[in-house]
């Protein structure tokens, strides 16, 4: 158990970095923690800790109601949001909140990223929608993520107005939707400087990411 802890306080640390190495974040925005497999504790980042001061150490064990079970710190102040999304969606190892800049920018205008692009076919599986807005201090940030996303394929959600949450089985995958996110937020928007982009057929899009989720990658043989 204890040994659990430390490997998740290692991994949510180091994934922090991530965030950092995509250019998804700055300043101390922005957040990741994971799930404790089999237990109701989530670890995730500190509040107001620089990323270049972030380590397993100061990450903080908080239980699913968000209050703090070990660490020095007060925890990320998007902690409710996290341990509301555990607490609804008992599928999810991994959860991730950035402002990066261009999935801003549609969630400051309120719209969803339509699905034209195979990649996004491939890792959202449909448009990124969008959240309502909402402000932080109680669930409606956490309600407002879990009611976007239960039933859809996209593992990430504009809450308009604010920021990209994602969410994943484990926090890399997590991770790793928050980075495609503001990629294809990206791509899709500098499409829209020169005209409308050309929809994907929804049969299209079904067959992509069906392929990408159960064939694309190595086997697991292979690894
Ligand atoms: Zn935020």
């Amino acid at each position: 158990m204890t040994t659990t802890i430390e490997t998740i306080r290692r991994q949510v640390s180091d994934l922090h970095q991530e965030l950092v190495r995509y250019g998804l974040v700055v300043w101390t925005a922005g957040n990741v923690s994971a799930r404790v497999p089999g237990e109701d504790l989530l670890v995730i980042k500190p509040s107001g800790v620089s990323y270049e001061q972030l380590s397993p150490e100061n990450m903080i064990l908080c239980d699913l109601d968000g209050n703090v079970v070990e660490g020095d710190y007060s925890p990320s102040s998007d902690t409710a949001a996290h341990a509301y999304v555990y607490r609804h969606l008992p599928e999810v190892g991994g959860v991730v909140h950035t402002h990066s800049t261009y999935a801003c920018a549609w969630a400051a205008r309120g719209e969803a990223v339509p699905c034209v692009l195979t990649a996004m076919a491939d890792e959202f599986g449909a448009e990124i929608p969008v959240g309502p807005f909402a402000l932080i201090g109680d669930d409606s940030i956490g309600r407002g993520i879990v009611d976007t996303l239960s039933g859809h394929r996209s593992p990430a959600v504009l809450m308009r107005s604010h920021g990209v949450f994602t969410i994943g089985k484990d926090a890399k995958a997590a991770v790793k939707a928050a980075v495609m996110c503001e990629d294809v937020a990206r791509t899709v928007h500098i499409s829209r400087q020169l005209g409308e982009p050309l929809p994907i057929a929804q049969a299209d899009i079904d067959s992509l990411n069906h392929r990408y989720r159960t064939v694309y990658g190595q086997r697991p043989a292979a690894q």
